[in-house]
């Protein structure tokens, strides 16, 4: 990918927009850029700095993106739900040895939820926590519908960033311990760390350039990915190739998404063998401020690039189906945030008829001709039996979460209404949390017996069996 319409080969130090930037470390990459931590000489601060494959289809691809990003900017400076969505800073074009690049500078964010999740291991994200992540996603997606006109067509807990308190100092820390730990402490001493996590460089191999821009990330998956049914976070995780040409650091035992002994975060890694090491007590944060980001498969409520959109897990049914789909497709990917994971069109739309009931009539009944032997199973059932919440606690959830999986997108809460359910104005009691501000449930240890004191975003993940 290193090549002709490719990535751009990006070294530290190097210098963009006539030395306006200099290149500090690798933040991440995806199938369509590079990202780089990079000192803003004029603004004495740091940012993200996203260098944009060169081809004419991604470089067509940025400039939507652009757009779109400006717009998010410029709608309503005032409105609350604007700074929980990624904000772009500046933008221009770069030439190099693989073609002219279409740059982009955001501020700097954290890990993603994806990350936390995983942190969380089995024992879920606490609720106070779950229902702040839940309320400032609304809210940004609050802000892109009704006064960008914005969809974004992936949301998915890859694209919640965890915003950084004080950049500057964690960054300053950061780069004096050791530029590949990104353990930092913000917030009253909580841990939390920024991004860096995933495999270093992108693959040199199965490389996504054949691939229409706007594709969602469903199949970018490695043919490893593919065959777990996994989740597939940029790619990251099976790639055989990750190997660093900054640093000649072999990567291939770097956290995986499809192995989550090894998701550990690089906080709790061992720095010499790269394995997790046992020794670091996570804390709690209590706070987490978040922002939608990754605008790149994004579109106008009133001008829609594709129909190929969203990623398995949070596509909602009339993009499966093939039906009108709006600003509501992103409110069922919002109450499926970490759901479960689907191989098939088929067994995807029987498990939303297990748990939701039948599909009405003129969703294309037709298409559900082969699924047999179906049972429902109600959301509240399974957030009492599988997630352990007290009946009350469930009943509540569900009848926050219900609304925004109307299975007829037009009848579906919107994002403001969803915001306006009483389940979060109920301030859960966080001495009721087992311990949720102390290291304990951050061991990794499996005891999940003290479950019903911590929920999971996946709250709508169906039974499997
Ligand atoms: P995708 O394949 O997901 O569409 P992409 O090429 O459009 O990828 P992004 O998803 O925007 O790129 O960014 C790639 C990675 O870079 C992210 O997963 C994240 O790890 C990191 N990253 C992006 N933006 C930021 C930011 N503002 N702050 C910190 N890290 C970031
Ligand atoms: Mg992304
Ligand atoms: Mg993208």
């Amino acid at each position: 990918d290193y090549c002709k319409g490719g990535y751009h080969p990006v070294r530290i130090d190097d210098t963009f927009n006539e030395g306006a930037y200099v290149v500090v470390r690798k933040l991440g990459w995806g199938h369509f850029s590079t990202v780089w931590l990079a000192r803003d000489v004029r603004k004495n601060r740091h940012v993200a700095l996203k260098v944009v494959k060169s081809a004419p289809h991604y470089t067509e691809t940025a400039l939507d993106e652009i757009k779109l990003l400006q717009k998010i900017v410029d709608a309503n400076p005032n409105a609350p739900g604007r700074k929980h969505v990624v904000e772009l800073l500046d933008h221009f074009y770069h030439r190099g040895p693989n073609g002219t690049h279409v740059c982009m500078v955001f501020e700097v964010l954290g890990e993603n939820l994806l990350s936390l999740i995983k942190r969380y291991n089995h024992r879920g994200i606490p609720a106070h926590l779950v229902k702040q992540i839940a309320k400032q996603v609304l809210m940004g997606l609050d802000y892109m519908h009704r006064e960008c006109g914005i969809i974004h067509t992936d949301l998915k807990p890859e694209n919640v960033l965890v915003c950084i308190d004080n950049v500057e100092e964690v960054v300053k820390n950061e780069l004096l311990n050791d530029t590949r730990s990104t353990t930092t402490s913000y917030k009253k001493g909580h841990s939390i760390r920024i991004t860096g996590s995933q495999p270093l460089s992108p693959p040199s191999s199965g490389s996504p350039s054949s691939q229409k821009p706007n594709n969602t990330s469903e199949q970018t998956k490695s043919p490893q990915a593919k065959e777990n049914g996994e989740q597939p976070i940029n790619g990251v995780g099976t790639d055989k190739n990750n190997y660093d040409e900054t640093d000649g650091i072999n990567r291939d035992d770097a956290e995986s998404v499809c192995d989550t002994e090894m998701y550990s975060s690089p906080l709790t890694q061992d720095k010499l063998t790269n394995k997790p090491s046992t020794s670091t007590k996570w804390t709690t944060p209590d706070v987490i401020n978040v922002k939608i980001a990754d605008l790149g498969n994004a579109c106008w409520v009133e001008h829609h690039f594709t129909n190929d959109i969203q990623t398995r897990q949070y596509r909602s049914p009339e993009v499966i189906l093939g039906s009108k789909w709006g600003p509501s497709a992103d409110i069922w990917s919002m109450a499926c945030m970490a759901g479960s994971r689907y191989n098939k069109d088929d067994d995807h739309i029987a498990q939303i008829t297990e748990l939701l009931g039948l599909f009405p009539k003129h969703l294309a009944l037709s298409e559900l001709r082969h699924i047999h032997k179906l049972r429902h199973w109600k959301l509240a059932d399974v957030l009492q039996e599988k997630y352990l919440l007290s009946r009350n606690e469930a009943d509540f959830m569900a009848d926050f979460l219900l609304p925004m999986l109307d299975l007829n997108p037009d009848k579906r809460s919107t994002a403001r209404q969803s915001l306006q359910h009483p389940w979060h104005q109920i301030d859960d009691d966080k001495d009721n949390l087992g311990g949720g501000t102390s290291s304990t449930h951050m061991t990794g240890s499996c005891d999940s017996r003290d479950n019903r004191t911590h929920r999971t975003l996946n709250s709508i993940k169906q039974k499997s069996d």
